[in-house]
C-alpha cells in the first residue's frame, strides 16, 4: 500500500473532520465558473438505466434499497428523453447508471448505440459505473466497444465486485477505457430519507457544499433533478414531489426549446437547496464502511 494510501487510511480511523478536510475538500468547487458560464451544455449528467441493482447496500446514497419492486427502464424510454433533452442541450460527460445498469444491458447497449449514430456530438464521454458483479453480454460488449466514448468506472467493493477482475481484462483486451475506483475507504452516510429538522443554515451550507448536485444531476423518468437521492425519493414518495424543485422536460408549459434549455440550466446553478435536501445529512461527514449488505 502506498504511503498516501496509508496516511489516508489511518485519517479515516482517526477523523472523517480532518479526511474532509484534506481530501474530499466538499467546499471547493473547481468548476463553478465553468457551470455558470456554459449555455449550451451541461457538464455532468447521470442517467439512470435501471433501479435493480445486484447488491442491497444498506447505506446507499442514492435510496435504491428502498425499491421493493425495481424495474428496468425501456430503451425507447431512455433514448426519447436523451433526445428531447438533446434539442436544447449537450453533455460533456454522460454517466449511465442504476442500480447497477449491467442489469438491464439491452437498454446500456441501446443507449450506446444511439450515442454512436447521429447523436454522437451531443456527448463528449460516456461513462458507466458498475458495481462490478455481472459482465457484459457479447452484445453489450460489441456496444462498448463499438462507441469509443465509453468507459467503465468500477466502484470496487472488494470481495462483493466478484466479477470485476475478469471485466477488468476484457477493458483491457478490447482497448475500452476503465477506471477502478478506490479514493474512498468508506462511503459518507446521507442518513435514512426522513425529515430532520436542521436548522436551515446548514441545510444551505449542505446543498452549497453539496458534491452531488454540482457533479450529478440526474435524469430519470424524463426529469431532471437535483441529485439522484432527490429523483429516488420522489419516486419512492419518501421526499416531497415540489414542481419548481425539478425539470419535467416533456411539461408542455415549455415554449421551445430555449425555454426548456433556461429551465435546466436554471436547475444546475440553483442556489437554494431542495427539499431533498432537508431530509440527508451529507454534510455531518458520518463515515461508514462501505457496502454493507441488507438481506433481500
Ligand atoms: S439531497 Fe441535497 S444535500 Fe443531499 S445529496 Fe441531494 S442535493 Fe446534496
Amino acid at each position: 500500500m502506498g504511503m498516501k494510501k496509508s496516511i489516508k487510511k489511518c485519517l479515516f480511523k482517526i477523523s472523517s473532520g480532518y479526511t474532509d478536510l484534506l481530501y474530499r475538500r466538499p467546499y471547493l468547487d473547481k468548476e463553478a465558473k465553468l457551470r455558470r458560464s456554459l449555455e449550451g451544455e451541461l457538464l455532468h449528467l447521470d442517467l439512470v438505466i435501471t433501479e435493480c441493482c445486484s447488491l442491497k447496500c444498506r447505506d446507499c446514497s442514492n435510496l435504491m434499497q428502498y425499491y421493493q419492486k425495481p424495474e428496468n427502464l425501456t430503451s425507447d424510454e431512455v433514448i426519447n428523453e436523451l433526445k428531447k433533452l438533446f434539442s436544447c442541450l449537450r453533455v460533456r460527460e454522460l454517466k449511465v447508471l442504476g442500480g447497477e445498469p449491467f442489469v438491464n444491458q439491452k437498454v446500456l447497449s441501446d443507449v450506446l448505440r444511439f450515442l454512436t449514430g447521429d447523436y454522437s456530438g451531443y456527448v463528449d464521454s460516456i461513462n458507466i459505473i458498475t458495481n462490478g458483479t455481472i459482465l457484459p453480454s457479447e452484445d453489450c460488449l460489441e456496444a462498448m466497444i463499438s462507441n469509443p466514448k465509453t468507459k467503465v468506472s468500477f466502484s470496487n467493493y472488494g470481495e462483493l465486485s466478484n466479477r470485476q477482475d475478469e471485466f477488468v481484462e476484457l477493458c483491457k483486451k478490447n482497448n475500452i477505457d476503465y477506471q477502478v475506483t478506490d479514493d474512498s475507504f468508506y462511503w459518507l452516510d446521507f442518513g435514512r430519507p426522513i425529515e430532520y429538522n436542521e436548522s436551515e443554515e446548514f441545510v444551505r451550507r449542505q446543498y452549497k457544499n453539496c458534491y452531488n448536485r454540482k457533479n450529478c444531476n440526474t435524469l430519470y423518468r424524463g426529469r431532471i433533478y437535483a441529485c439522484p437521492r432527490q429523483a429516488h425519493g420522489i419516486r419512492l414518495v419518501l421526499i416531497p414531489d415540489s414542481k419548481d424543485e425539478f425539470v419535467d422536460l416533456f411539461d408542455p408549459g415549455y415554449t421551445d426549446k430555449d425555454d426548456l434549455r433556461r429551465a435546466i440550466i436554471g436547475l444546475v446553478r440553483r442556489k437554494e437547496p431542495v427539499s431533498a435536501c432537508r431530509y440527508c445529512l451529507n454534510c455531518k461527514y458520518i463515515h461508514v464502511k462501505r457496502g454493507i449488505q441488507e438481506k433481500r
